[in-house]
């Protein structure tokens, strides 16, 4: 902006001369100050174009930075995944006591004790991850134990069904001869062993005279499950005596159980205030609420709320402001929903997950009952490795923690087919013995084009037999390993396959658990097929199951705290498999097993920044924490999934039918009908024979 004086007037007076200077004066002044404003103007402008630029230059820099990251992540995770074989699933195998007698295995411990326990178990990773209740509930329960110097309390290589922190004394921890660390008081080890059977990675030897802390994994589970199922039990209760819910059926209920959340409030804490927006409901599980309202200007206590009391269900159905103040009275623990989430969990008629009809079902032919029936063992030959390092030895397909699938192929029709072998003992060892006659039996009543058929069922006096049909196009876990991450498009089809999978299995209330690539096999056309029912379940609607199972990096946090899980866990386990599909590797992952737990429980997702923020939102909606809330098992189920951007591109219809072109089919390799699997040597060893009859209907 520029602008100049106005000529002065001319004054008649005696001054006029000095008046003029003075004027003069002033006018050089301002003429000055213009330009300086001009040249700041400029500077300004300057500096704008300087700020941009390094803006700019910042978010470029920023950029590189997460991509560098991403792949140093990448690459560590590589050089994990070169030595690592598919990971295994975990279980524990024995069934959980239904009433456990907890206060029987109290133990009442001093002030110092107890103190000294909750330190230890703050500062372990996985522990810390435990709720206020479930600490005290530890707390209670674990039994001392000593041990005199020089004793081992744990051996390498032995499983392992015992947790243990030092309350006095030191211990050694040595693997395989060398020593790693020494334990001292406030130290836990063996917590591992509390979740699932696992075998003891190191030995670990009193050095001094020692006093221990121990909880056994069968008390741990017990005392965490029961709690959750009383907790649930007295929700529901609670529940109950809400007006609104009245109409609602206890699997309804037992949905917003699911769905709710635990809130904390600290005394004096404003829960609700009179006048604002209402759109949470509240039951108050600990502690005590005040209820005031306004009358003549002042604040009028109603009444007090406690333990099974609500406040706030109108909330859930109208458009409300709240008519009084909710206030605690000392700590005060709720467990709360919000009319957003409430919405997405009800009405249930629309819950049901068989919207579409499976077209397979009626379009393919039913097995050949009489023809299977008829087939046996002796019927099917071994194919050789026909090159390579195992020549002339029979192909080994693949090698899982509880048997060994060979390709075999059949004398009459000249078809492959993929023999599952299990050892019957090995199987009694892991009690594992009705999974494996629910595995065949669901496998036998299947008629998925996303499932792997079984033909034929054989049992000799060592191994059980699984006559499936052979998927040539190998393990979708190789094919990644392969390619480091797929493409969007690949990631899209496999997991919409797995969808179209968990709406078969879901619709005939069946629970399938063991979700990853590893046993997710490509058959010819490049569609993908679920294998291993291994851990596989029958699970009424609003039922809960408690065991614990599943590969650690797949697991949803519910089964890992024992609260009981449904449907929902394998919704969580699907938001797993698409990340891990699109990056590489899992979300949650650490070569620790119990980081990878606490990971899980903490659920902080980090996305690459190449992942697509439609991929994010399906991600971040499978694997909320509350499984009330994931995708797939809100009110309209499945068809959530199927809704959701990230599908866009499957035209389901065609994919039931297999006329969707697969992107996966340049991944398989063209050859030998093994080329697509990992080569492993034969197992020439024989199974010990098992005659304890548990086998009879096989
Ligand atoms: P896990 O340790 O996962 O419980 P498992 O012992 O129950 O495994 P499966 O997962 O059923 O065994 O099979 C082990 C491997 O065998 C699979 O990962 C796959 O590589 C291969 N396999 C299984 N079924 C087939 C099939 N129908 N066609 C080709 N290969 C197969
Ligand atoms: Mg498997």
């Amino acid at each position: 902006m520029s602008w100049t004086l106005p000529p002065s007037p001319s004054l008649r007076c005696s001054a006029q001369p000095a008046m003029d200077a003075q004027v003069q004066e002033l006018r050089l002044q301002l003429e000055k100050q213009c330009l300086l404003n001009k040249e700041l103007e400029n500077r300004n402008a300057d500096l704008e174009r300087h700020l941009q630029e390094k803006e700019k230059l910042l978010k470029k820099l920023q950029r590189q930075l997460d991509e560098l990251d991403c792949q140093q992540e990448r690459s560590n995770n590589d050089s994990e995944a070169d030595v690592r074989k598919s990971r295994t699933a975990v279980i524990a195998t024995e069934p959980i006591p239904e009433d456990v007698d907890i206060t029987g295995t109290r133990v009442q411990k001093t002030v110092s004790e107890s103190s000294l326990i909750i330190k230890a178990i703050q500062k372990n990773d996985f522990l810390s991850r435990l709720d206020d209740e479930q600490v005290a509930m530890m707390v209670d329960c674990l039994v001392e134990q000593e041990l005199s110097q020089g004793n081992a309390i744990i051996m390498e290589g032995t499983e392992g069904n015992t947790m243990y922190i030092v309350a006095e004394g030191e211990l050694l921890v040595t693997q395989a001869g060398r020593i790693l660390r020494t334990l001292t008081s406030g130290d836990v080890f063996g917590e591992l062993a509390i979740l699932y059977n696992c075998k003891r990675t190191a030995t670990v030897k009193a050095v001094t005279n020692v006093k221990l802390w121990c909880i056994e994994r069968q008390t741990y589970r017990a005392i965490m499950t029961n709690k959750s199922k009383k907790k649930r039990e007295q929700i529901m209760g609670f529940l109950k005596t809400a007006r609104t819910l009245k109409e609602l059926s206890d699997m309804q209920l037992s949905k917003i159980i699911d769905s709710m959340e635990e809130v904390k409030f600290q005394d004096n804490e404003v829960i609700v205030r009179e006048g604002t927006e209402g759109n949470t409901f509240y039951i108050i599980l600990k502690g005590e609420v005040q209820v005031t309202k306004k009358v003549n200007g002042q604040q009028k206590e109603i009444r007090k709320m406690g333990k099974g009391e609500h406040f706030g269900e109108l909330a859930l159905i109208r458009e409300i402001c709240r008519t009084a103040t909710c206030t605690a009275v000392g700590p005060v623990t709720c467990f709360s929903i919000d009319k957003e989430v409430f919405e997405e969990t009800i009405p249930f008629e629309n819950l049901e997950l068989h919207d579409d009809l499976n077209v397979f079902e009626d379009v393919m032919a039913p097995q050949n009952k009489s023809q299977s029936s008829s087939m046996q063992l002796k019927d099917f030959v071994p194919v050789l490795y026909q090159e390579g390092r195992y020549q002339g030895e029979p192909v080994t397909l693949g090698v899982g923690g509880f048997g060994r699938v060979e390709l075999v192929m059949s004398v009459q029709q000249g078809k492959y087919y993929a023999l599952k072998r299990v050892s019957k003992k090995h199987i009694v060892a892991k009690r594992q013995e009705e999974h494996v006659k629910f595995e065949k039996r669901i496998l036998q009543e299947i008629q998925s084009d996303f499932i792997v058929r079984l033909h034929a069922g054989f049992k000799d006096i060592r191994y059980i037999y699984m006559i499936m049909e052979f998927c040539s196009g190998g393990e979708l876990w190789t094919k990644l390993k392969e390619a480091g991450r797929f493409e969007e498009s690949i990631a899209v089809f496999c997991a919409a396959c797995v969808v179209e999978a968990f709406a078969y299995l879901h619709k005939r209330g069946i629970l399938y658990r063991d979700l990853k690539p590893e046993n997710l096999m490509l058959d010819r056309h490049g569609y993908i097929k679920l294998v291993d029912f291994g851990f596989a379940k029958e699970l009424a609607r609003g039922e809960k199951t408690y065991s614990f199972c599943g590969t650690p990096e797949y697991m949803a946090p519910e089964i890992i705290q024992n609260q009981g899980h449904d449907f929902a866990s394998d919704f969580w386990s699907l938001g797993v498999l698409a990340f891990e599909l699109l990056v590489g590797s899992p979300p949650f992952s650490s070569s620790e097993p119990q980081k990878i737990y606490a990971k899980i429980l903490d659920g902080a997702l980090k996305f690459p920044p190449y992942m697509g923020e439609a991929a994010r939102s399906l991600i971040s909606k499978l694997c909320r924490p509350r499984p009330g809330q994931r995708l797939g098992n809100t009110k309209h189920g499945i068809k959530d999934v199927r809704n959701h951007r990230w599908f866009g591109s499957i035209n389901w219809q065609k994919l039931r039918v297999g006329q969707m072109e697969a992107p996966t089919l340049p991944l398989i390799r063209k050859g030998p009908c093994y080329i697509n699997f990992d080569r492993h040597p034969y197992d020439w060893t024989q199974a010990e024979e098992d005659f304890s009859g548990w086998d009879e209907d096989f």
